[in-house]
């Protein structure tokens, strides 16, 4: 990898520059970031238009500065959380006892559950080293928790056909930890393949058991509502289920918020009392955190209050009709696509696809080359390789040059073949064991892929191509190593 060099790298400018300079600077910067403003961007950014974002702008500026850390200090942040996360219970169909807090995202919101149901199950039952049973779909977010709350994972195949969890083997695999079992996790929905877990099944076991029941509706929470609403069928999974303890639901992704705005609620305030954490064992002020973050800017909270009053209830069904259009069309279309399958049926606004006849790192790549900003995902367990579009407000009008851009580049890529760090790795695959290769071994195959000094020179289709072929514990090496070579000085 690269070592260190003398080359001095960037100090403070010795004096202070004037705004022009410094704003251009930092246009120049953006060059190369994804062009989200196109609306052909269908992962990463959910824009809700020009009107709205005046709005969550304006709001994110007035609250910039103001600090969430003592809400005794600035009321008004307390004030906007409570609605928040009033309005986000009532949508989950919560009855009064129900509390929450506002979090800056779905990892904390899921890291606070976890803590949550971990010290609960220590206090209640004496769990001294607890166990999370996960469904392969279940974000990554909860194997961070698992990690640094130091808990143990119980992971379970889902359904081949429709990657909904699978209750029975949920049921069987917490059997086998049952004294450690401090949560059992499902999805509404789930990222890779936008579908809602049985949550009622689940919740049956997990009452049964006096297990903790989380559900993940970071990314559903907000827009299944309308979804079921407009006449869709899905699992209930919200509070009108009994033996739903938590539920994670983002409200930066389809509520629209600025990013830094998700909630975490609890059936009840006795299991919400193991999130905070407080500490008079110091010299300084006496320090109480409901959440994970300290001193935080009031920007999100007032963002996301501003954007769920800018859109109300009405605003809101009207975006989740048409992406519905917009959802059935592209899911029709592959569907009829003789290249293409469907994974899974969508229950909302995402599609995700494999190929059985053409490589779909190579299609991603060409869409990405046209200007779109697609997603790649690796196969793992029962699930393929496959590209995930998630469809957003301002991506609703490009959906039919969307579709002629994909049948053309299907054609494109149908005799792409994988460049020579893909055979040299599958040369690798017939003499050692991959899950074995040591670290050298990964920085070569990394400075081969051009992405050696945390840089992605090469063909994405290609590193891509490669991580598939990996075991899923050495793809977490590679990228760990390509994160530390990325956050370099320069
Ligand atoms: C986005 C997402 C998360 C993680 O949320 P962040 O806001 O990226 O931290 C967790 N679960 C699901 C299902 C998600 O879609």
């Amino acid at each position: 990898m690269t070592d260190p060099t003398d080359e001095p790298t960037k100090t403070l400018p010795a004096a202070g520059l004037d705004r022009q300079a410094l704003f251009e600077r930092m246009e120049g910067f953006r060059r190369h970031d994804v062009d989200w403003r196109s609306g052909r961007a269908l992962a990463y950014v959910f824009d809700p238009g020009e009107a709205a974002r005046e709005v969550i702008s304006r709001a994110y500026g007035m609250y910039l500065t103001e600090n969430g850390l003592d809400p005794t200090a600035f009321p008004s942040l307390l004030t906007m959380e409570r609605e928040v996360v009033s309005m986000s219970a009532h949508h989950l169909r919560a009855g009064p006892e129900v509390v929450g807090n506002f979090t800056s995202g779905g990892t904390e919101s899921i890291i606070l559950a976890v803590k949550a149901a971990r010290d609960h199950a220590r206090a209640k039952r004496g769990v001294d080293r607890g166990a999370i049973v996960l469904p392969t779909t279940a974000h990554a977010a909860f194997h961070k928790a698992a990690h640094y709350l130091e808990l143990d994972k119980v992971m379970v195949e889902v359904d081949p056909e429709t990657f909904r969890a699978d209750p029975g083997a949920m049921r069987a695999a917490a059997e086998e930890v049952a004294p450690r079992c401090v949560m059992m996790v499902g999805s509404a929905v789930s990222y890779a393949h936008c579908v809602v877990d049985p949550i009622p099944s689940l919740a049956e076991i997990c009452e049964a058991h006096g297990w903790w029941l989380h559900v993940d509706a970071c990314m559903g929470g907000f827009l299944l509502p309308y979804f079921r609403r407009l006449g869709r069928q899905h699992p209930d999974f919200d509070f009108s289920v009994p033996g739903v303890s938590s539920i994670s639901m983002d409200l930066h992704k389809y509520a629209f918020a600025a990013k830094g705005a998700s909630v975490v609620l609890y059936r009840h305030k006795d299991l919400r009392r193991h999130q905070i954490f407080s500490c008079a064992d110091w010299t300084g002020y006496t320090l109480s955190n409901a959440t994970i973050q300290s001193s935080r800017s009031g920007g999100p909270i007032a963002a996301a209050w501003a954007v769920m009053h800018h859109f109300g209830d009405a605003g809101y069904l009207r975006i989740a009709e048409s992406l519905l259009d917009a959802t059935e069309t592209v899911r029709a279309w592959v569907e009829a696509h003789p290249d293409l399958r469907n994974l899974g049926q969508t229950d909302m606004s995402h599609v995700t696809f494999a190929s059985d006849t053409i490589d779909v790192f190579a299609l991603v790549d060409a869409m990405n080359e046209r200007g779109w900003y697609v997603q790649a995902q690796l196969s793992y367990g029962n699930s393929p390789a496959n590209v995930h579009l998630a469809l957003t407000p301002e991506s609703l009008r490009h959906v039919p040059r969307l579709l002629e851009d994909f049948e053309a580049c299907i054609d494109a890529v149908r005799d792409a073949s994988p460049g020579p760090l893909v055979t040299m790795v599958d040369q690798l695959a017939g003499q050692v064991d991959l899950a074995r290769v040591d670290d050298d071994t990964l920085r070569k195959m990394l400075a081969m892929a051009g992405a050696a000094n945390g840089e992605l020179d090469g063909p994405r289709a290609d590193i891509s191509r490669v991580l598939d072929r990996l075991p899923p514990s050495v793809r977490s090496r590679v990228l760990t190593e390509f994160m530390n070579e990325s956050y370099r000085r320069v």
